[in-house]
């Protein structure tokens, strides 16, 4: 008999515990065709609303259902990885609460791992349902991403993924503070095997991703997964300096040419202007760099827990 491990990781999703666990129980003759035994992991990351207490009572009923609850919001990075290592299964499956990833895709995955697939992935190739603009900034952020990044890291791809004990202890040793989920599945390798599906819309409750949010998480991901920014700071201080290089001969020939009238001192000060605000732009990246570093370094836990059962 297999262990799976579906790890949800839930922020304000009261409306959403009891759905998803009649929707994952909805077909159980998969389950026992497959001889499948299912513990259910709901990851309560810091909610404020009756998340917790809805997963006590599904417990209470069924003892297959158990709960990790963080004593504030860490994200939901931080909620994969406690999942993760909760997990006792040989296969693991990331879902998220609010139903976009249908249990449905289970046995198709399934049936990829037991051809041999180390894990199987899935994305969605519409994104219906999301503002346009929004959009069009994550397939920005994808296609810089792979330009820039050795790790691939795939459009439109979702976290609901089923993985191997393989994978998830791959994953498991990459403790870092600064979890790019994303990056890190691409990050591990493995044979990983691509399903496609429509998107989903939420069922209930609203989506924790502000425009705002999902902007400052996609920096994260560029700072974690490529150096390709600090190359540029290094590139443009290369470039400034030859440019100052040239235009002070030029300057010198011209006064021993032409003698020194004074002039020119607005152009001047846009100069100044600009050159300082390449160097202040360079010295934040650089900053992000040593920010991210010194969270490392301060080497805190990734969550604390609150709640354990
Ligand atoms: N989530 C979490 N912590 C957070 C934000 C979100 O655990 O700080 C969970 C959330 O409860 C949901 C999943 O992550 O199960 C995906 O979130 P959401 O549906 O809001 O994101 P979207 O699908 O819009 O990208
Ligand atoms: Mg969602």
């Amino acid at each position: 008999m297999k262990l799976l491990s579906v790890i949800v990781p839930c922020y304000n999703e009261e409306e959403n515990v009891r759905d998803f666990y009649d929707e994952l129980f909805r077909n159980t003759s998969f389950f026992q065709q497959k001889d499948i035994q299912v513990e259910l992991l709901y990851i309560d990351d810091g909610s404020k609303d009756r998340t917790a207490e809805e997963v006590a009572k599904l417990h209470a009923q069924d003892e297959r259902v158990h709960l990790v609850s963080f004593s504030r919001n860490f994200g939901k990075e931080a909620a994969i990885y406690a999942g993760l290592q909760k997990a006792k299964g040989e296969l693991v499956v990331l879902m998220d609460a609010d139903l976009q990833d249908p249990p449905s895709l289970l046995p198709e995955m399934y049936g990829y791992i037991e051809q041999g697939y180390d894990s199987v992935a899935t994305r969605r190739v519409t994104r219906k349902g999301e503002p346009p603009i929004r959009s069009f900034f994550a397939r920005m952020f994808y296609r810089l991403m792979n330009r820039i990044s050795k790790t691939e890291i795939v459009d439109g791809a979702r976290d609901y993924r089923l993985m191997t004990r393989k994978v998830v202890d791959a994953i498991l040793a990459m403790t870092e503070y600064n979890r790019f989920t994303k990056g890190i599945f691409g990050w591990v390798g493995y044979e990983t095997k691509w399903l496609e599906y429509e998107n989903v819309e939420r069922k209930k409750g609203e989506t924790k991703w502000s425009f705002w949010k999902l902007f400052l998480y996609s920096l994260e991901g560029i700072i974690a997964f490529s150096t390709v920014p600090l190359t540029i700071a290094a590139v443009m201080g290369a470039f400034f300096c030859a440019l100052a290089f040239v235009m002070i001969v030029v300057i010198i020939v011209r006064t021993l040419i032409f003698g020194d009238p004074t002039s020119g001192w607005p152009s001047l000060v846009c100069i100044i202007l600009f050159v300082g605000g390449v160097q202040l732009f360079c010295l934040g990246i650089v900053g992000q760099y040593l920010s991210k570093t010194y969270m490392e370094v301060k080497n805190r836990p990734i969550y604390l827990v609150r709640e354990d059962f």
